[in-house]
């Protein structure tokens, strides 16, 4: 049998009329069974801000009748469904109630139950569009099946529990209806909420469709697929009908927000093909992701992923020295930081990691604890405000003439480090925040618009 499971972000369930459009597309499709939704657009943003140390009550009580407005307003669309109401209640009362506690007592484990919310509201009322429109579906709770491991605010999804668990208590129920169920939170095994990290959604659908040996992950948003760049940077980025598995994964690692870095990987893991499409207008068709494609060109697309963080390593114990770069990789593993890219000199290592892959409630992972434990073996410089340019196609590190043409564009801007080479995907610039834009729309016109 056919499996598809479809994921909806943020803006495709903001609203009723947009609730009601995705209900359209799954209604189209009998093997659609499951279907994962992100949180209203904005509310994971409003519960993030709850959680924070500095938000006072009064703002509090305006965050809380924010969410409740959003997720009122669709209920009302609805004609108010008894059972609906009464979930969006208990849901409701407890983002309060976990708000308190939280401005009492701060843990991350209470965070993470807190940011789950979001998914708890939409999941709840997608299932009812899909019921109102004469279907057959329900909400299940993912927690029972997306068991993660306790690091709260970016927890590890265990894959083979994953897949026992969805095969024991999710499987047996899409053969008689719709199951609509949340992206972005999980379980530990104690039974506590955990959350993937912001933009966990597409990651989420995507294990589940491993765990559930599924046909095709669809990813509805609002852009009608992958393009050549962020359509907000180059009006003229055009959507890429077909593209590799190694290709998305590049994109997704390097910025390009409209997949989750981690997505790709269960779907290569089981072959199982990626659609990106725009849950406004379906009929546009999208971006299919596999793992063979006609079509391998040496640009596909730049992605940009602003808020980089450089870290400098300055020792001379380097200096003919063995182990240095194994000891400053164990810190950073310690605290549970990847390095992205890495230059060395002979006395020096620049590192960058990416501040945008801070937990669910945008906590930094660069602690003070981490710099001290470094800075015992090396002196260390820190620099902020960078982006990272990535350059994604095929054979980028054996065909000639690419860095001339990505160097051509580059010439009036800074280059604070470039790595090519260890993928044939990739060559990336670090350049100033502020003048990313422009090298993005520098590079797409030189590279896709001539
Ligand atoms: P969702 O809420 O549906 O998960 P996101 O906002 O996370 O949607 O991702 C969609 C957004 O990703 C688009 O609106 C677009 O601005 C951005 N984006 C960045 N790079 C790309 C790209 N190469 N192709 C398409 N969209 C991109
Ligand atoms: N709601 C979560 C977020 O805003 C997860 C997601 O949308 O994918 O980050
Ligand atoms: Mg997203």
């Amino acid at each position: 049998m056919s499996l598809i499971v479809a994921k909806f972000g943020g803006t495709s369930v903001a609203d009723y009329p947009a609730m009601s459009r995705c209900a359209d597309i799954i209604l189209a499709n009998p093997d659609t069974r499951l279907v994962v939704v992100s949180a209203s657009s904005g509310v994971t943003n409003l519960l993030v801000e709850l959680t924070q140390e500095q938000t006072c009550d009064e703002r509090r009580m305006q965050l809380i009748k924010k969410i409740a407005h959003i997720q009122y307003q669709i209920l009302d669309a609805l004609g108010s469904p008894q059972e609906v109401a009464a979930r969006l209640d208990t849901v409701l009362s407890r983002i309060s109630s976990l708000s308190e506690e939280l401005s009492r007592n701060r843990n991350k484990a209470t965070m993470d139950e807190l940011l789950a919310q979001g998914e708890q509201c939409s999941s709840a009322l997608f299932a009812a569009v899909l019921r109102e429109k004469g279907e057959a579906a329900s909400a299940f709770d993912v927690r029972q099946v997306m068991r993660t491991d306790s690091h709260f605010g970016r927890a590890e999804p265990q894959i083979e529990q994953v897949a026992q668990l969805a095969a024991k208590h999710l499987a047996p129920l899409l053969s008689s209806q719709r199951i609509v169920t949340q992206g972005f939170i999980g379980g530990d095994e104690n039974g506590s909420t955990t959350t993937l990290g912001r933009g966990g959604s597409d990651y989420s659908a995507a294990l589940l469709a491993e765990a559930l040996k599924a046909t095709a992950v669809e990813i509805w948003t609002d852009v009608a697929g992958i393009y050549t760049t962020d359509p907000r940077l180059a009006p003229k980025a055009s959507p890429i009908a077909e593209i590799s598995f190694n290709e998305a994964a590049e994109m997704a690692t390097f910025g390009a927000k409209v997949l989750h870095p981690a997505t790709i990987l269960p779907a290569v893991r089981q072959k199982i093909q990626v659609f990106v499409g725009s849950s406004r207008e379906p009929e546009r068709g999208g971006t299919w992701i596999r793992h063979q494609v006609e079509d391998e060109p040496v640009y596909r697309a730049v992605a940009v992923r602003r808020d980089q963080t450089l870290l400098n390593l300055h020792s001379l114990q380097m200096l003919h020295a063995q182990g240095f770069l194994a000891e400053t990789f164990a810190t950073l593993a310690r605290h549970k930081i990847s390095v992205d890219l890495i230059t060395t000199s002979e006395v020096n290592v620049s590192l960058t990691l990416d501040k945008t892959g801070s937990d669910s409630a945008g906590n930094g992972l660069l602690s003070e604890a981490l710099l001290q434990e470094l800075s015992q073996h090396c002196r260390v410089r820190v620099e902020d405000d960078l982006a990272l340019v990535a350059i994604v196609g095929n054979k980028i590190a054996s065909t000639p003439g690419v860095c001339r043409r990505v160097f051509e564009v580059l010439e009036p801007h800074n280059v604070r480090m470039i790595c090519q080479g260890a993928s044939p995907h990739n060559l990336c610039v670090l350049v100033s925040e502020s003048e990313a834009a422009q090298v993005v729309s520098a590079l797409h016109k030189n590279l896709f618009e001539q």
